[in-house]
């Protein structure tokens, strides 16, 4: 009785992958972007992969902008970087 794990598109790549392999960016009802690493933050949510080229397209095409409706800070990008240098050896 595998409990189904919820699929997510990627804003960058948009491929859909399970969401434990996304990271989530979520814009709160009061108008701030925040990386949400443990999926509990309430708000419009936009998805990329864990995976750098997918963050370092999202950057260049501006995806989560998009996504969200919403410029992102230089600050969320550093903050999701880091987290994937962490996180880079899953794949790719
Ligand atoms: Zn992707």
């Amino acid at each position: 009785m595998a409990k189904k794990i919820p699929i997510r598109q990627c804003a960058a790549c948009r491929e859909h992958r399970e969401k434990p392999s996304l990271a989530r960016i979520v814009r709160t009802p009061d108008g701030q972007i925040t990386y949400d690493p443990r999926g509990k933050v309430s708000g419009r949510g936009a998805y990329i992969c864990k995976r750098l080229s997918c963050l370092e397209k999202a950057i260049k095409t501006k995806a989560l902008s998009r996504a969200l409706e919403c410029a992102i800070s230089d600050e969320v990008y550093t903050q999701l970087r880091s987290m994937m240098e962490e996180d880079d050896d899953a794949d790719g």
